[in-house]
């Protein structure tokens, strides 16, 4: 696999320095990084990776990024691996154009843009993940929007868009956002929301730190189970009213810290 900094020398070859100064229009340099993150903060990012690989939000497939405390244009995020398997030392800082600060070899996850793109266009979000939720899937492909069912996925009260990539890459692409264009136009259609889908493909959540962001992967995954399962009982489904959605979410946000705790706790053990 080629890692950034490989196809940015076989593109020094094509284009000549030049080319590529202009094609990125940024220093053909490295990225500056922030400087080293909080130990406890990078033990958070490991943690969030176990956690949705257990709760069956990610298996192979699937990351979690937390925007650097020290510089809001830089995110961490693993290097291309299995969320159950990182650890620390997988770790690696990226720029908002999703360049490795510090690649030394290690490959990079392909849909990396998705994280820089949201960054850059929403300065309330400190951590992104992006999932291929199964029970999520059927929300991107129908009509049927996923709305909040209970009072544990209120926070679903916005509403949750659909990405429908072939308006932003044509008919025919391989459904990976692997450019900053496709990156740029999933954060467009994710908004101000906390949740978008991404038609026949999976989901991207953002959150205001990395439990609340794991909290809301999880939740939307069981929320579209539970919708689904209430759909196939017939008749009008009874959702939470945007009233009431605002509120319990409000109460909600204030205990996540208690599933964080068992969550990590488990994920940590192994
Ligand atoms: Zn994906």
């Amino acid at each position: 696999m080629l890692t950034t900094n490989r196809r940015q020398f076989l593109r020094a070859g094509a284009l000549g320095i030049t080319g590529v100064l202009v094609a990125r229009g940024v220093s053909a340099q490295a990225p500056a990084s922030a400087g080293p993150a909080d130990p406890k903060l990078i033990e958070d990012l490991v943690a969030a990776n176990r956690i949705l690989a257990d709760q069956g939000v990610v298996d192979g497939y699937g990351h979690v990024s937390v925007r650097h405390p020290a510089d809001p244009q830089r995110y961490l995020m693993s290097r291309s691996i299995a969320p159950e398997l990182v650890t620390a030392a997988d770790i690696m800082e990226f720029d908002l154009d999703s360049v490795a600060v510090d690649a030394r070899g290690r490959s990079v996850y392909l849909e990396r843009f998705i994280h820089g793109e949201i960054y850059r266009v929403r300065p309330d979000v400190v951590a992104v993940v992006h999932n291929h939720s199964p029970s999520v899937i059927p929300f991107g492909v129908t009509t049927a929007p996923l709305k909040p069912l209970y009072h544990m996925s209120a926070f679903l009260w916005p509403g949750v868009p659909v990405f429908e990539i072939r308006n932003a890459g044509g008919p025919a692409t391989d459904m990976l956002v692997r450019n900053p264009a496709l990156g740029q136009a999933l954060a467009k259609t994710l908004g101000a929301g906390p949740v978008a889908l991404m038609r026949g493909h999976g989901a991207v959540v953002v959150g205001d730190n990395l439990p609340e962001a794991v909290f809301r992967s999880f939740y939307t995954e069981v929320n579209a189970r539970l919708q689904a399962q209430a759909m196939s009982l017939g008749g009008p489904v009874n959702y939470l009213d945007t009233e009431e959605a605002k509120k319990a979410q409000a109460s909600v946000a204030g205990t996540i810290a208690r599933p964080w705790e068992l969550w990590k706790r488990k994920a940590l053990a192994r």
